[in-house]
Formats: structure tokens, C-alpha cells, sequence
């Protein structure tokens, strides 16, 4: 039932899972292909640092999903440069897979983005960028507004 489905990574421990959460704890499937610096396609060593980074997935059902990425880090026999491994799933400015990051808007437009910040346990500032990044001005003004209305009780005071 919980599969995670995203090819560039590998599970590599049991999903872990809550009423509310699934965890998945994953490495990326491939090595580098080439050097992120110079392009070089030499052999790429890996190192023995590793380090551990959270990323926040779509749900899967009413359940948040994130995962635990084990990444590696690489030299290039060719440059000598030094590269923590590139995850291509993973938004490059921000915490959360690509396909979060296209959900969100998506999300925002149907329940607003007070409901879409409680159901993916983001804050809403965050939100409101993605949708800002993602959106025109029409439509992001139009679901601030919408925003607005549904929270009422809210407005300041004359
Ligand atoms: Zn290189």
C-alpha cells in the first residue's frame, strides 16, 4: 500500500508510518554520471562523509510523507572537485520533491491555503511563495482574496 514511487531513489530501511505521517528512509539509485563542476564523465570517488537531509513528498492519502535522503558525497577523479550528490527528484530552492512543489498550487486553489498548510504541515508563508513562483498574478491575487473572505473574522479592526 505505501510505496513511495519516485525512481531516482532507493529504500533502504522499512518505511516507518504513523496515523498522520509515513517516513521513508532512501538513497538516490544511481551514482553521478558526471561532474556537476566540469562535466567530465571520469570516475567519480566516493567519500566516506555522508549526511542525512529531510524532504517533504506529496501525501498519500490524509497522511503527510517525507523522507529521510542519505546522501553521498563524491570527488572527480578528473577537476579534483569535491560534490554532495544531486537529487534530481528534489526542488533545487526548497525541502520538498518537485511534485510537491506542483501539488501545492494545485492543492491551494481548491481548499485555499490555510487548509494546505495544515494538511502537508508547512507554514503558510511557505505556501503562498510556492504559489506565488507557480501561478499569474491573476490567479494568486484571485486565491489571496479568496483567502481573505473565508477568514473573515480575522480582518483588522476600524
Ligand atoms: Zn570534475
Amino acid at each position: 500500500m505505501t510505496k513511495l514511487s519516485l525512481r531516482s531513489f532507493q529504500e533502504i530501511e522499512e518505511v516507518a508510518e504513523t496515523d498522520q505521517e509515513i517516513t521513508y528512509f532512501v538513497q538516490l539509485r544511481k551514482k553521478p554520471s558526471c561532474c556537476p563542476h566540469c562535466d567530465s564523465s571520469a570516475k567519480m570517488y566516493k567519500l566516506g562523509q555522508a549526511k542525512t537531509q529531510w524532504v517533504k513528498d506529496v501525501p498519500q492519502g490524509n497522511k503527510r510523507v517525507k523522507l529521510l535522503v542519505y546522501r553521498k558525497r563524491y570527488q572527480c577523479s578528473s577537476c579534483g572537485v569535491q560534490f554532495w550528490e544531486r537529487m534530481q527528484d528534489v526542488d533545487p530552492k526548497r525541502k520538498m520533491t518537485k511534485r510537491l512543489v506542483a501539488f501545492i498550487p494545485e492543492e491551494a486553489q481548491c481548499t485555499l491555503v490555510a487548509p494546505t498548510s495544515k494538511k502537508l504541515g508547512i507554514c503558510q508563508g511557505t505556501i503562498r511563495q510556492v504559489c506565488r513562483d507557480a501561478m499569474t498574478d491573476e490567479e494568486y491575487n484571485d486565491l489571496m482574496e479568496r483567502g481573505f473572505q473565508t477568514s473573515g473574522r480575522r480582518k483588522p479592526k476600524e
